[in-house]
C-alpha cells in the first residue's frame, strides 16, 4: 500500500508523521472519507469543497489548492491500483510546540490513504439493523460544530462504546435538546407516511454528501423529502428508517431502543433507495 505525505508516496511501514504534530496531540485537524467504485471516485468535488469549508472554520489553510487536492486524491488511488476504495484525506495543524497555540504550527501535513472499509457485517445490508440511542450527546453547535467534520472524534467515539456495550453496532446521538441528530458516523433518515424525514442541519448534524444524495434520489422518486425535528417517538412509530455515509452507504434500521420499526424488515422505500444509490456510483465519479 502506498500512501501519500506531502506530495510523495511512502510504503504503510514508512508513512510517519511527528508526535508533535497537533493533528496527534489535540486532534487538531480535518478529514474526509471517500469512496471509489469500478475506477471513478464518488462526488469527488463535493468531498473536497467540504474539506476546505472545514478548515476555513477551524482557522486551517491547506497548503494546496481544491484542483490539487482533488488530482492527488485519484492519484493516490491509481497509484495502489485500486477500482474500488476507501480513501481517507486528512490535514492536520502540522508541527508545533506543546501547548495548544495551532499558530505555532508548521505547515499542515496532507495525507491520503486509499484502502477498504467495513463498518457493519454484510448480513445487516439485508436484514437491517438494531439501534440503541446513548446518553453522549451530539456536540453542541457552540462548541465543535457538528458541521465540521474534525479529528475530534472522542465525543462519537464514546457513543460508539455505549452501543458496543448494549450489544449494538450504531447508536443514535441526540443532541442537547434531546432531538434525533445523527449516529455516529452517519446520517439517519426515517420513512412516515410516504415522506422521508431527516433531522435539519441546525440540529447538530454533519452535513453529509450521502444524505444529499439521498435527498435528491428521493425527490426523484417523487418522494416528498423534509429536514426537520425528530423525537426519539417519531422515530419509534416510524415505517422505516436507515442510515446514510460514505463509509456505510445506506443501512436499514429495523429496531430502535427494542422498539421494532414498521414490521422489523428494511422497507420498500430504503430499499429502493439502496438500489437507486448503487446505481448512481456505478454511473457517476472522477475516472481514476
Ligand atoms: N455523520 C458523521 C458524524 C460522519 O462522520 C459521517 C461520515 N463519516 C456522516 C454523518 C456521513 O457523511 P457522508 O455521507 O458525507 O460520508
Amino acid at each position: 500500500m502506498k500512501i501519500y505525505i506531502n506530495g510523495s508516496f511512502h510504503s504503510k511501514a514508512d508513512a510517519k508523521i511527528s508526535v508533535y504534530d497537533h493533528g496527534f496531540l489535540y486532534g487538531d485537524g480535518v478529514f474526509e472519507g471517500i469512496r471509489a467504485y469500478g475506477g471513478r471516485v464518488f462526488r469527488l468535488k463535493e468531498h473536497v469543497d467540504r474539506l476546505f469549508k472545514s478548515a476555513h472554520t477551524i482557522m486551517l489553510s491547506i497548503p494546496m489548492s481544491r484542483e490539487a487536492m482533488a488530482e492527488a486524491v485519484v492519484a493516490t488511488v491509481r497509484e495502489n491500483g485500486l477500482k474500488d476504495a476507501y480513501i481517507r484525506l486528512i490535514i492536520t495543524r502540522g508541527i508545533g510546540r506543546l501547548g495548544l497555540n495551532p499558530f505555532t504550527c508548521g505547515t499542515p501535513q496532507v495525507i491520503i490513504i486509499a484502502d477498504k472499509i467495513v463498518l457493519y457485517p454484510k448480513a445487516f445490508y439485508q436484514k437491517g439493523l438494531g439501534v440503541v440511542t446513548v446518553p453522549t450527546q451530539r456536540n453542541l453547535g457552540e462548541a465543535v460544530n457538528p458541521r465540521i467534520k474534525s479529528l475530534n472524534y472522542l465525543n462519537n467515539i464514546m457513543a460508539k462504546i455505549e452501543a458496543i456495550n448494549a450489544g449494538v453496532y450504531e447508536a443514535i446521538m441526540l443532541n442537547s435538546h434531546g432531538f434525533i441528530s445523527e449516529c455516529t458516523g452517519d446520517n439517519i433518515f426515517i420513512v412516515s407516511d410516504g415522506r422521508l424525514l431527516t433531522p435539519a442541519l441546525y440540529m447538530g448534524v454533519l452535513e453529509g454528501i450521502t444524505r444529499d444524495e439521498v435527498m435528491a434520489l428521493a425527490a426523484r422518486d417523487g418522494i416528498e423529502v423534509r429536514e426537520t425535528t425528530l423525537t426519539r417517538h417519531d422515530v419509534f412509530n416510524a415505517d422505516e428508517c436507515f442510515l446514510t455515509g460514505t463509509a456505510a452507504e445506506i443501512i436499514p434500521v429495523v429496531k430502535v431502543d427494542g422498539r421494532l420499526i414498521g414490521d422489523g424488515k428494511p422497507g420498500p422505500v430504503t430499499r429502493r433507495l439502496m438500489e437507486d444509490f448503487r446505481e448512481l456510483v456505478r454511473r457517476e465519479g472522477v475516472p481514476v
